[in-house]
């Protein structure tokens, strides 16, 4: 199946969480520029280098950066059969880059998933997150804890907890977004691509909205 999907929300509203289940169930890649981003500085690259003061401040990496990155990934032959773009597009400039980009390329979006959790959840849902260093997947010590404590279920990874998931940079990254990305909400709804999903439910009850906005096969599971 070729799913083409961006997916829209403010940090900790369970973006990854869900774009993963999709992207292992409908076998396309997940394209994550936070993940890229984090592994860049984690691998001490040049890009890394150019990145890190932005993550860990909050802030959003310069455009330029974040769009020659998403060309090159959107371009790649495992792009072809459809993807997730899961943290980006995160302003309008960077929308409308990519409306540009996917008419070069001939690629029509299918949905912009829109998941909405209310605020005060959210700094909970960071503070709590813990992620693999190896695969990248979310656990939460609460709500999602691992079967063995600080080790990955689906690839053994050691857990750790983000940087910019602290309660001050997490405000931080919640202004970012209520200022930048919010907007979006109407610039894809306006496109007649938005679905509105209630975020502020368990993980399984936001995937089962989330197949049924898309018109999923709910058997495909079994
Ligand atoms: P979350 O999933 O909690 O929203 P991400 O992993 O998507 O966090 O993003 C972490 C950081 O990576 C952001 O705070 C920002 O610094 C940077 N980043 C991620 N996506 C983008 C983007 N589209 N544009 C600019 N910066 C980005
Ligand atoms: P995002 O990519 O939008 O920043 P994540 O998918 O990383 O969000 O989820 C943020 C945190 O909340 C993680 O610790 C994750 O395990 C947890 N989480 C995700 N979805 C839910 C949910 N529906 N209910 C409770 N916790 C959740
Ligand atoms: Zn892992």
């Amino acid at each position: 199946m070729s799913l083409k999907l961006i997916f829209l929300g403010p940090p900790g509203a369970g973006k990854g969480t869900q774009a993963d289940i999709i992207s292992r169930k409908v076998s396309i890649p997940r394209i994550a520029p936070g993940d890229l981003f984090r592994k860049a500085v984690a691998e001490h690259t040049e890009l890394g280098k150019l990145v890190q003061s932005y993550i860990d401040s909050g802030k959003l990496v310069p455009d330029e950066i974040t769009i020659n990155l998403m060309r090159d990934k959107l371009s790649s032959p495992e792009a072809k059969r459809g993807f997730i773009l899961d943290g980006f597009p995160r302003n309008l400039v960077q929308a409308e880059a990519l409306d540009r980009l996917l008419k070069e390329l001939g690629i029509k979006l299918d949905a912009a998933i829109y998941i909405g959790v209310p605020f005060d959840r959210l700094v909970e849902r960071s503070a709590g997150r813990r992620v693999c260093k190896q695969c990248g997947a979310a656990y939460h010590v609460k709500f999602k804890p691992p079967r063995v404590a600080n080790v990955c279920d689906l690839c053994g990874g050691e857990l750790y907890q983000r940087d910019d998931d602290r309660p001050e940079t997490v405000r931080r990254r919640l202004e970012v977004y209520e200022e930048n990305t919010r907007p979006l909400v109407d610039y894809y709804s306006r496109q007649g691509l938005l679905k509105r999903i209630d975020g502020d439910q368990p993980v399984d009850k936001v995937f089962s909205d989330i197949q049924e906005a898309l018109g999923l096969n709910n058997n495909d599971q079994h």
